[in-house]
């Protein structure tokens, strides 16, 4: 599967998946049509899926333009999202698979940002893949829980930090900078997250998805619920409590 990361809406990311057909192509998440549709025309491409991860204007506001131009593209989107997406066909639950582009991607629901949210995931089959998750997780960081708990939110991370290890994470938005730097913070003592931050800095305005999971699990706090120094400096047990105290601090 090849990933274009369109920004859009100032820091949002809209992602075109090409796969081997040469004609075709999906987008996940458009808040926004207008830079789909002006990359759908430079590749020559024609739109034949859309992925939304959950009902978020910023993630679904181009599906009607989208559709006006090309009125067979299917919108899949969580069941739990049922009403709240605009033209959507599929109502997609855990473990289902969704042909995309001639690949197929694997459904995980991941509540917590909304109630309704799930993540795209693509196996590569060779220990790594790419994980489309919306607003579930962000570099350093996790989604604003809107509509669900931190419990919710902590079954649903314990699912993404059991992927493949070489996991790619395509996440909706930019924000990597300003979290990371949130997380040196929170997790002091971390030697890993101290060098990401300072390469982040050297680097800013470069955009940095996609994330690697294998670095998310080593300095995201939110990852990181049953690490010795971090529970030991919280004060908390490993697993949801850890959890639980870092929803409330940060
Ligand atoms: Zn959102
Ligand atoms: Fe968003």
């Amino acid at each position: 599967m090849e990933v274009t990361a369109l920004p859009a809406l100032g820091d949002n990311y809209i992602f075109m998946l090409c796969g081997d057909a040469p004609d075709r192509a999906a987008a996940v998440d458009p808040g926004d049509a207008r830079p789909v549709l002006r990359w759908l025309e430079k590749s020559g491409r024609r739109l034949e899926s859309i992925l939304i991860t959950h009902h978020h204007p910023d993630h679904t506001a181009g599906i009607p333009r989208l559709r006006e131009l090309f009125p067979g593209t299917g919108v899949c989107g969580g069941a739990g999202d049922r009403g709240r997406i605009p033209g959507q066909a599929r109502f997609l639950s855990e473990g289902d698979a969704v042909p995309v582009c001639g690949a197929a991607a694997g459904v995980l629901e991941v509540p917590g940002h909304t109630r309704g949210h799930i993540a795209y995931f693509f196996d590569d089959g060779r220990g790594g893949g790419d994980l489309f998750s919306g607003d579930t997780v962000f570099g350093g960081t996790i989604g604003n829980l809107f509509e669900g708990t931190p419990d919710d939110m902590f079954a649903s991370l314990q699912k993404i930090r059991a992927l493949p290890g070489a996991t790619r994470i395509w996440c909706a938005h930019e924000y990597t900078l300003q979290f990371v730097r949130e997380a040196a913070r929170v997790d002091p003592d971390n030697e890993r997250l101290g060098r990401r931050l300072a390469a982040l800095e050297g680097a800013a305005d470069r955009p940095t998805v996609p994330l690697a999971l294998a670095e998310e699990c080593a300095t995201n706090p939110f990852f990181r619920w049953d690490a010795p120094g971090l529970c030991e400096r919280l004060g908390t047990a490993p697993g949801i409590e850890t959890f639980r105290r870092l929803c409330a601090v940060t």
